[in-house]
């Protein structure tokens, strides 16, 4: 292990020469929106800090129509593009000397379709027929050289003033307040406050027929920005955002910045949300919530995205990593602050035990921390921190290890620490670098100041080498138990063995907890009664698993019923990854199931629903699928009937949570009566939909729409067409996507070539065939046949992933040699990491269903009969 440094501009990592330093940017863009071209003009005042006989910055697909340093024209010829690299290379006629400089350029490029840069979305408005046009833009990682020439590197922070023409109806938004609007021919001219010092990727511009609700806190004007006609369903994230401000104002010390806050929800065009400084951009249906149609789930997403994108204006824009190898920095803090938020407020959530990121359309719904551990166990894992030498690797560093591995991280280390000593060190560490960027070893540094502990050395071995380690609990004589740590791996054969600094927590029945630092392979506790149950990891805040001793795990069954909801999920959690990972039989895992009392306890049930739904898929055309699927029912069925189909006034506030997952779960599993109840209830939907309570909508309509024949595909694609919101198209065609009849998987794959679904969302269509409608092969094929038209819609996220990702919901292992040849003949290097998690994935879904079945098969054998 390395140790890293602290930050320094001149030995950060990039491609751009350091010697000169851009300082104020003024911008000014004028889009063709016929066109869906722009052109622009910039200067850029340059700190010269050694004498250069060239300029070096970054540019994409843009032309360039002039350069001038120093009022000096230059001739064309002194200007090189390197398309490969994207750079541009400015020769000068003469040395430049050190000092203050001026850089002017004219050039001009292209508005994109796909979230790339500056780009387009096309949209119906809401309340009328009228198909209206937004522009936005999406620079993270690399991004903003597409749309002006610029030094794109984290560390070269500088000021940025931008100017834009738009038509004269529209509403424009930049990071700053608007400054000046003078009305020019055939629209207006919008200029921008000036920021301050921040990386170029956080750069923001939207323009369009735009609404807006707001609010004033504490000299910030707060603002949720919509398309026409649907500003009030802006008003449960300003009411959210207001609190939280405050919150963050208080954490960390450093009251907010800038003047405004915004908020934009962009109907289409990319797929997430970002955190440009002072202008957030979401995609409309993380951010809007319509109180008469959108669920209690909807809720919890907006909370939880836009905590955790304003955790970024302070860390991440106020304080900006200096490279990417240290994007965890930005992703894995934001993460844990977005969640530590939103439990704060919402403690009735269970957020640490449910999904707390937003729903990715392409991948499984589950606790943040548990698929950190899944991707960390294989061989295709890598450390927290990686180095990162070009734009597509940054792109792919956006992963599950960045995010989630390094917010369960900082949860286990805040808890090691405490919660007021490292609120300290956050605070020391925002304040010595504010309006500058840093490394891991800075807020270590404050970390340790703060806390008299060596935190670096505890870090280094969770954030600088890859994997996660198993701590073994052994009884022994006289209240002594030994523990001893190894690496936890999954589908990886000789994995380098490593050891880990692990912060430990453990309680024995009826005492408080204790915490250990275990620093060594083995280590010991003592005056541990020998009757009474040891749980390790308490309430499951570590990032670690534990295997238990035979006489351990039966004490822990016995006294279920005395432990916290949390710790009964962890003990879940740890015994499936133990069966995955070949430790232990599957019977370790349904026998503790079994052993659950029957509850209507949500994070607890939805981790076994969770589980029950792998199998069910990876079972998919095996004969003794109906078999695990009337098993499967046999135990969510008690819940579900406790609960009964309709809210009751004075319920707990996660029942509607948990009766939605349930219907999903058992509908899936083939329960006669729950897809009977569906199809009831949707059709007096049909004639009145206030007679489903918007918890139910998603779920019902994905049962209905799983086992529907045509006419009723065709019923759900027409109120998927008719609608204007977001949240609700996307509940009508996820549920067409689940259709099972092969003929209508075939109907509903074309959708995503058109411009039905907004671009970003149509694409992973085609993820939600292969997932749900259990045909992969069906959505492949199609996906192999139109690649170039759908990976039109990708953005740079999504462009290295797309194709492997369609493979992980095969099991059979021949597909993984299909994926290697389809990879080799048409896929670009940078795919290469994708490639090889998905080939993993296939392999170990295939050795796993082998051990699986017949294992499952005995097991439901030979058990009494719970009917
Ligand atoms: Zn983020």
């Amino acid at each position: 292990m390395k140790a890293e440094k602290p930050f320094d501009f001149a030995t950060t990592p990039g491609k751009l020469p350091k010697q000169v330093v851009p300082t104020d940017y003024a911008i000014r863009i004028v889009p063709n929106i016929e066109k869906l071209t722009f052109t622009g003009t910039e200067t850029v005042k340059l700190s010269v800090r050694a004498p250069v006989r060239e300029l070096v910055l970054n540019a994409l697909e843009i032309e360039m129509a002039s350069a001038a340093i120093d009022d000096k024209t230059l001739p064309k010829s002194a200007v090189k593009i390197d398309r490969k690299n994207e750079l541009v290379t400015i020769a000068l006629p003469s040395e430049l000397p050190a000092g203050d400089h001026n850089l002017a350029l004219s050039f001009s490029g292209k508005i994109n379709q796909q979230g790339q840069g500056l780009f387009y979305a096309r949209y119906q408005e809401q309340g009328t027929v009228a198909k209206k046009t937004i522009l936005g833009t999406q620079f993270e990682a690399t991004d903003a050289r597409r749309l002006f020439p610029c030094w794109d590197e984290p560390s070269f922070r500088a000021r940025f003033q931008l100017t834009a023409v738009v038509p004269e109806n529209w509403l424009a938004i930049s990071n700053m307040p608007v400054e000046r609007e003078t009305k020019i021919d055939k629209g207006k001219e919008v200029r921008f406050g000036t920021t301050p010092p921040m990386a170029s990727y956080l750069n923001v511009f939207v323009a369009g027929e735009l609404d807006s609700v707001e609010t004033q806190s504490g000299g910030v004007q707060i603002r949720v920005i919509t398309t026409k006609g649907k500003a009030e369903w802006g008003r449960y994230a300003l009411e959210s955002s207001t609190k939280i401000l405050q919150y963050y104002n208080d954490y960390f010390g450093v009251p907010y910045p800038l003047p405004k806050l915004d908020q934009i929800a962009v109907p289409g065009g990319f797929g997430g949300a970002m955190e440009n400084w002072g202008g957030i951009t979401y995609f409309e249906s993380v951010l809007l919530f319509d109180p008469e149609k959108s669920s209690d789930n909807t809720k919890h997403d907006i909370f939880a995205v836009v905590a955790h994108e304003m955790a970024h204006m302070w860390f991440g824009d106020l304080v900006t990593m200096a490279w990417w190898d240290n994007l965890w920095l930005n992703e894995g803090f934001a993460s844990w602050m977005g969640t530590k938020c939103t439990a704060y407020f919402n403690p009735q959530w269970e957020v640490w035990l449910r999904k707390n990121v937003p729903r990715d359309p392409a991948r499984r719904v589950g606790i943040a921390k548990e698929q950190a551990m899944e991707g960390d166990a294989r061989s295709t894992t890598h450390p927290v921190q990686q180095p990162i030498a070009t734009e597509a690797e940054a792109s792919s560093a956006f992963d599950d290890i960045t995010y989630k591995k390094g917010q369960s991280f900082i949860r286990m280390l805040e808890s090691f620490l405490g919660e007021d000593v490292f609120r300290d060190g956050i605070r020391r560490y925002i304040a010595a670098h504010k309006y500058s960027n840093s490394t891991t070893a800075d807020l270590w540094n404050a970390l340790a100041e703060a806390s008299g502990k060596p935190v670096g050395e505890i870090a280094a071995s969770w954030t600088e080498q890859p994997g996660f380690p198993v701590v073994k609990v052994k009884r022994g004589e006289n209240g002594v138990v030994s523990l001893s740590q190894e690496r936890f791996t999954v589908n990886f054969r000789n994995a380098p063995p490593l050891q880990w600094k692990i912060p430990l927590t453990y309680s024995v029945a009826g005492q408080a907890p204790t915490s250990l630092l275990m620093t060594n392979k083995t280590a010991e506790l003592k005056n541990i009664p020998a009757d009474r149950a040891l749980k390790l990891n308490v309430n499951g805040t570590g990032n670690y698993r534990v295997e238990y001793d035979g006489s351990s795990w039966n004490l822990l069954l016995g006294s279920l019923a005395n432990l916290s909801v949390e710790d009964r999920v962890n003990l879940l959690s740890d015994a499936w990854a133990l069966v995955q990972a070949n430790r232990a039989a599957l019977s370790l895992y349904l026998g503790l199931v079994e052993k659950l009392p029957s509850s209507t306890e949500l994070a607890e049930r939805e981790q076994i629903v969770n589980v029950f739904d792998f199998i069910n898929r990876l079972l998919i055309g095996h004969p003794e699928r109906e078999k695990f699927q009337g098993y499967a029912r046999s135990l969510l069925r008690p819940s579900f009937d406790a609960l009964g189909w309709d809210p009751k006034a004075g319920e707990p506030a996660n029942a509607g949570n948990l009766r939605a997952s349930l219907i999903a779960a058992l509908g899936d599993l083939n329960d006669p009566e729950i897809v009977s109840g569906c199809r009831e209830r949707f059709q007096k939907y049909l004639a009145n939909p206030k007679s489903l309570p918007p918890d139910l909508r998603r779920p019902m309509f994905a049962v209905v729409a799983r086992y529907a024949d045509e006419a009723t595909w065709n019923k759900l694609h027409e109120l998927g067409l008719k609608t204007t919101s977001i949240e609700e198209k996307q509940n009508y065609y996820d549920a067409l996507a689940g259709a099972i009849d092969p003929k209508l998987a075939k109907k509903t794959l074309p959708i995503a070539l058109t411009d039905e679904l907004p671009t970003s969302r149509a694409l992973f269509l085609v993820s939600k065939v292969a997932r749900q409608s259990e045909h992969p092969d069906i959505a492949w094929a199609f996906a192999a046949a139109n690649m170039k038209a759908l990976l039109a819609k990708a953005d740079a996220l999504a462009a290295n992933s797309y194709a492997p990702s369609l493979f992980t919901f095969f099991s059979e292992s021949a597909r993984a040699n299909e994926l290697k040849a389809y990879a080799k003949a048409n896929l670009p290097a940078s795919s290469t990491r994708e490639v090889v998690k998905a080939v993993d994935e296939v392999e170990f879904r295939s050795e796993f269903k082998q051990r699986l079945t017949p294992q499952l098969i005995a097991w439901i054998d030979n058990r009494p009969s719970l009917q």
